[in-house]
């Protein structure tokens, strides 16, 4: 176990557990809740206590409308500012801070996305606390200090850290903490506190990869290439119907994104996205540990490849020894005739 910080003195645990209370730090871009980021809530509700959303950006007040349904939420404090619309962790840092300080929440917590991987971090650093990030699971919670499990080597080994840190500054695996329904709540709704700090950074542009296609870090069911595919080609020509048939999102291996047959976007693995969909279905995938690292929880994993050694074999529920290129056509015929 590793101990975080010399401990509080705080309450007897039942007073603490009244005490307890969590800011859940959701994510929203251009008015649109991510739902993924609802993971901080789940977490705050299975720690106990109060949970109280927190979002930002210009318009904000529909997202909140829509935050105080979700189940688990007493109440959502949001800020209408333009100046908080991409998420920029220079000035969200501050702001996320400010609402701390006046809330006095035991326990912030926000997705281990890239928004709450940016965000995170300086949240802590302005609270002189130490950051606990990706947690996939919440141990336990006495009157001193809350254990959180948290991966690390790739997910090889699970790693117990206990915080006594008065307040705890979290980012959670998505994964692990599935989203709460999001209807039948009634949280009620307050305007935050906006500290207006002047941001040094500018917003230029972005460049985001458009598709149709369910989003891969929540899709049911993901199909995902690898080097085996050998070119961008062959690539867009086998992977898109057979996700199309399946009604899958796609990803990719590392070695894939890298050798330029996928998008950046669609890598799956440590270095990656974490995926954990009912169905991964993957072809030319050696199954590198790497990889493995952002799949191995998908409930059903089912592989092609042609060599009947490659290590994706020893995790796969379901594993087809032969060649992609006769095997992933043959399959995705099968799918759209049934
Ligand atoms: P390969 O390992 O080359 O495997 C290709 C497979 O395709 C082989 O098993 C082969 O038998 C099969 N094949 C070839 N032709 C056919 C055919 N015609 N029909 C059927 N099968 C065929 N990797 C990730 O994926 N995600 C990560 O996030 C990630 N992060 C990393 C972080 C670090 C720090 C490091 C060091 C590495 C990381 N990697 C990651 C890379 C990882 O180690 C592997 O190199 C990578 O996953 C390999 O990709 P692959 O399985 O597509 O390619």
């Amino acid at each position: 176990q590793l101990r975080l910080s010399q401990p509080t003195a705080l309450p007897q645990y039942s007073a603490l557990r009244r005490l307890l209370s969590t800011l859940a730090v959701l994510d929203q871009r251009d008015g649109k809740l991510n739902i993924a980021s609802l993971a901080a809530v789940t977490a705050g509700t299975k720690l106990g206590g109060s949970v109280t959303a927190f979002v930002a950006g210009s318009g904000v007040k529909s997202v909140a409308d829509e935050v105080a349904k979700v189940k688990g939420v007493e109440k959502i404090i949001y800020v209408d500012n333009d100046a908080y619309d991409k998420g920029l962790p220079e000035n969200y840092a501050p702001l996320v801070v400010e609402n701390i300080k006046k809330g006095g929440y035991t326990h912030i917590v926000t997705g281990h996305s890239a928004f709450g991987k940016n965000l995170m971090p300086r949240v802590a650093a302005l609270l002189d606390t130490q950051q606990i990030s990706d947690i996939t699971g919440i141990e336990s919670e006495d009157s001193k200090s809350t254990t959180f499990i948290r991966p690390i080597y790739a997910g090889n080994a699970i790693l117990t850290v206990q915080s006594s840190d008065s307040t705890k500054v979290i980012t959670v695996r998505g994964t692990a903490f599935p989203a709460p329904e999001t209807e039948g709540g009634s949280a009620s709704i307050a305007e935050g506190v906006d500290p207006k700090v002047e941001c040094p950074t500018e917003w230029v542009s972005e460049d985001l990869a458009k598709s149709d296609r369910p989003d891969l870090g929540s899709a049911d069911k993901v199909v995902s290439g690898g080097r085996g595919l050998k070119s961008k080609e062959e690539f867009d020509r086998l992977m898109p119907p057979l996700a199309d048939a399946l009604g899958a999102a796609i990803g990719a291996s590392r070695a894939a994104v890298d050798s330029g047959f996928a998008d950046n976007s669609l890598q799956v693995g440590q270095t990656g996205k974490n995926v954990a969909p009912q169905l991964y279905l993957c072809a030319g995938i050696s199954g590198a540990i790497q990889h493995l690292a952002g799949m191995k929880d998908s409930k059903v994993i089912a592989a092609i490849n042609k060599d009947p050694e490659a290590p994706i074999f020893q995790v796969a529920d379901v594993g087809l020894v032969g060649d992609l290129f006769e095997k992933v056509p043959e399959l995705t015929e099968k799918l759209k005739t049934q």
